[in-house]
């Protein structure tokens, strides 16, 4: 008998009547003597809004009890999924992270899976029944609650499906699978049958949410066959695979954005050993995670130092920076948070050269200005102006040849 671990997200639930449906489609699935596990998301919407009630009380939120707050709204769904399935006469039990029990370590807001105990969820499914777990959250060694960072439930997800060595993990959402870029900014998008570990990671990594970024990793490393469907309409959706030589040999299989960048810039920086170190080390002091960096020698035997950081981190390594300045006596601090990062990626890169300058070249004809750049083996990515994002995407994506046949 079949496995399967099905993740149902936000907008897929964002109703009653959607909870419903979900409920049909599991309902069929048993039917076909199917062993099945369904992880939610909050209702759509709902994360955010708890957000915004927990910073109303706190400026930054206690982590401990924003955790404990965030946790609920998968907690809601879990709930109601499991009534929707009684309904149908589809014996369901549902559980929390904590109760499964999903051990994290205790890194509020953006914990790791450490264990699962999967002896309950077992004996569940031995017995007939769907087991509903809620997404995005588990428990720290102390009987915390602890939530997996925005995105998580993918992440919940495709861990159980490791652990139960299931056969498949489907992650349903709003889109009926990976698109060569997010379809809502380039409607000429084309969705790809199958996609690589590798390619997936990077476009995870560079801002396309499709997946969380943990539950690509877990699945590359615990061999979890993984495809991402439509909640809404019927299809094979998108498999990530490892299987590199039947893909579609294209150079550049996605495009990714994010938006949530901010750039800063310490000039006059005295060009000794140990720089580097005295500006970053503060920040990560902070806890600020630093995505690029670069760093120019000027010939005054001074340099430049950019680095990028989260737009939300960008006021708080401002002032970071600004005393950094004052202790190495470089000459100013500046800053631009209105900043975005678009990156191609593709396996395709690693056999063929010129693609960096194509994508420079196509950028330059529309003007748009590069701000940095960063390469890797599988990815090139600039940082340009916020205002630029959308052409930027849709130039790349006509220049290498991504856009679907017209219909
Ligand atoms: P869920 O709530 O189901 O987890 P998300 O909003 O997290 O859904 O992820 C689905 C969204 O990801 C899509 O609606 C789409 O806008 C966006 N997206 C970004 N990049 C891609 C891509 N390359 N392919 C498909 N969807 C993408
Ligand atoms: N509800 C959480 C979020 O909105 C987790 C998830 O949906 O995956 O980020
Ligand atoms: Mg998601």
């Amino acid at each position: 008998m079949a496995v399967f671990v099905y993740k149902f997200g936000g907008t897929s639930v964002g109703s009653v009547e959607r909870i419903k449906a979900v409920a049909e489609k599991i309902k069929k699935s048993t039917e076909l003597g199917n062993h099945i596990v369904v992880v939610v998301s909050a209702m759509s919407g709902e994360t955010n809004r708890l957000t915004g009630l927990a910073k109303e009380m706190q400026a930054q939120p206690n982590s401990r009890e924003m955790d404990v707050l965030l946790s609920t709204g998968e907690q809601v769904t879990m709930s109601l999924l499991s009534m929707a399935l009684h309904d149908l006469d589809c014996p369901a039990c549902s559980y929390t992270g904590g109760q499964v029990k999903i051990l994290t370590d205790s890194m509020h807001t953006k914990a790791r899976i450490i264990e699962i105990d999967d002896v309950k969820i077992k004996q569940d499914l031995d017995q007939g029944k769907v087991v509903v777990v809620a997404g995005f959250q588990g428990i720290d060694e102390h009987g915390n609650i602890t939530t997996l960072g925005r995105g998580g439930s993918d992440t919940t997800a495709v861990a159980l499906a490791a652990a139960l060595k299931a056969d498949e993990c489907h992650i349903y959402t709003d889109v009926d699978g990976v698109y060569t870029t997010d379809p809502r900014v380039e409607p000429k998008a084309r969705r790809l049958d199958k996609i690589t570990f590798e390619e997936m990671l990077e476009l995870a990594s560079l801002g396309s949410k499709v997946l969380q970024i943990r539950a690509v990793e877990f699945a590359g490393k615990y061999n979890v066959a993984l495809r991402v469907l439509s909640s809404f309409k019927e299809g094979c959706g998108t498999l990530i695979t490892y299987e590199e030589s039947q893909m579609e040999r294209a150079l550049i299989s996605g495009i990714a954005f994010n938006r949530d960048e901010a750039k800063l810039t310490i000039t006059g920086v005295p060009d000794l050993p140990g720089v580097a170190s005295k500006i970053l080390c503060p920040v990560a002091d902070k806890n600020i995670e630093v995505d690029m960096i670069i760093q120019n020698i000027a010939a005054d035997e001074t340099t430049d130092f950019t680095f990028t950081v989260h737009r939300n981190d960008y006021q708080k390594s401002k002032q970071v920076l600004e005393e950094t300045c004052k202790e190495l006596g470089a000459k100013q601090v500046t800053g631009d948070d209105s900043i975005v990062k678009v990156s191609i990626v593709g396996v395709g890169m690693r056999s063929h050269a010129g693609i960096a300058s194509t994508m420079f070249k196509v950028l330059a004809d529309e003007g748009i200005n590069i701000r940095m750049i960063s390469t890797s083996e599988i990815k090139i990515s600039v940082v340009v102006d916020e205002k630029y994002l959308e052409l930027a995407v849709r130039a790349l994506h006509k220049a290498f040849d991504l856009e679907k046949e017209e219909e």
